[in-house]
């Protein structure tokens, strides 16, 4: 009897010693995440010339570096992950239905997800850029249309959808049920254009509204510590979106990929515009490569690859029947990423300058010390007097 005990207890350590050699990693003690990455397919205003959506396919930028919508969907090949393309098809009334059905067309025979982006104003009012400026009617008209193309286009039902500029409101989740687009992802806490954020959804997990399944753009909470004095000055705390041009390095795109596998998030949304690798661009058509987004993305697939994490898309959701429901009534949590920065950008921080305030902060502080060199040499001036 002890000695089939033994043999049988035996056999279990074996088990788990090729279970553990077999997965390669033992972080998980549940499923790990699904990633998402999804990409915003659309021209970009730069500053002093816009750079159309159509001349993004094999960009080369200065350095002969390919910086486009090719060296993107490379990178994707080389790990063999699907994307979602959130296609600004609008823009068909500037550039023509061929070069945005070409693309459509090109991202869906490489395997890849494409879905619907509306940015309204480039067929409908050039006034309102936000989806939810637009009445309910509007809205079920315009989501109409953008689906009528695509479908029309490549045969495929669409079944996701994401606001330009998250500019999303109640009734364009309204609008998408009434077109039976049920995948959602317009939801991002940190932007005042997403109204549905003030919908009683779940703002960093999956959550639903009526049929509708809302993915919300994936956040982690970054808390940036001075170089000195530390445990005296507290950490500057920001929400950051999981974008590769926002990581401020590839090591922060891994930090916070694994912070989110440790939460045991069910869905991270990897987040890219079709222009995430250009810096710069001019009218006479020369780029400058963003290269410390082409090294966050390739860190961030490495990392992707090396943990095992499912990558799917919202075809494969459909096509696989993925049972949503069971990832439903989740806690709402945020990762924590802590990091390092050194003491100019902390104080920066710390005052809150950023590229939209900065010139308006330096003119506050300009005035502020001219008044005061004003002041003391009246003072002086006075003083002189008086003696
Ligand atoms: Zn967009």
């Amino acid at each position: 009897m002890k000695q089939i005990f033994k043999k049988s207890n035996y056999i279990t350590l074996i088990i788990l010693i090729l279970l553990i050699l077999s997965s390669g990693s033992i972080a998980y003690s549940s499923e790990p995440p699904f990633v998402i990455i999804t990409i915003d397919v659309e021209s970009r205003k730069f500053n002093d010339a816009s750079w159309p959506m159509p001349e993004q396919v094999n960009a080369v930028c200065m350095n002969n570096v390919p910086c486009g919508l090719g060296k993107m969907t490379e990178l994707l090949k080389e790990k063999g992950f699907p994307a979602v393309f959130f296609l600004n098809v609008y823009e068909y009334k500037k550039y023509g239905e061929k070069p945005i059905m070409e693309l459509a067309k090109w991202f869906d025979g490489a395997g890849h997800d494409v879905q619907l982006h509306t940015h309204p104003q480039w067929a409908y009012d050039k006034a309102r850029n936000l989806t939810h400026q637009y009445t309910l009617d509007e809205q079920i008209k315009i989501i109409k249309d953008g689906k009528y193309l695509l479908e029309k286009w490549l045969g495929k039902p669409v079944l996701a959808h994401r606001a330009g500029a998250y500019g999303a409101d109640e009734n364009t989740l309204k609008a998408l049920i009434e077109n039976d687009i049920l995948y959602e992802s317009s939801l991002f806490i940190a932007s005042e254009n997403s109204k549905v954020t003030a919908l009683d959804l779940r703002k960093n997990v999956l959550s639903m509204y009526g049929p509708l399944y809302e993915f919300p753009v994936t956040v982690y909470r970054k808390h940036e510590s001075p170089p000195f004095l530390e445990g005296l000055l507290k950490p500057v705390s920001r929400v950051r979106k999981y974008d590769v041009n926002w990581f401020a390095d590839a090591d922060e795109a891994e930090k916070a990929l694994q912070k989110a596998v440790e939460l045991k998030l069910d869905f991270i949304i990897l987040f890219l515009h079709s222009f995430s690798f250009v810096e710069e661009y001019h009218n006479d058509g020369a780029k400058k490569a963003r290269m410390s987004s082409i090294k966050n993305f390739e860190r961030a697939l490495d990392f992707i690859a090396k943990n095992k994490l499912p990558v799917i898309t919202f075809k494969d959701i459909k096509d696989k029947n993925v049972d949503l429901t069971k990832y439903l009534n989740k806690p709402d949590v945020i990762p924590e990423v802590s990091v390092r920065v050194g003491a100019a950008q902390y104080i920066r921080r710390l005052i809150g300058i950023n590229r939209g305030n900065y010139k308006v902060v330096v003119l506050s502080a300009s005035i502020l010390i001219i008044f005061s060199v004003v002041v003391i040499m009246q003072l002086r001036k006075r003083r002189r007097q008086n003696a």
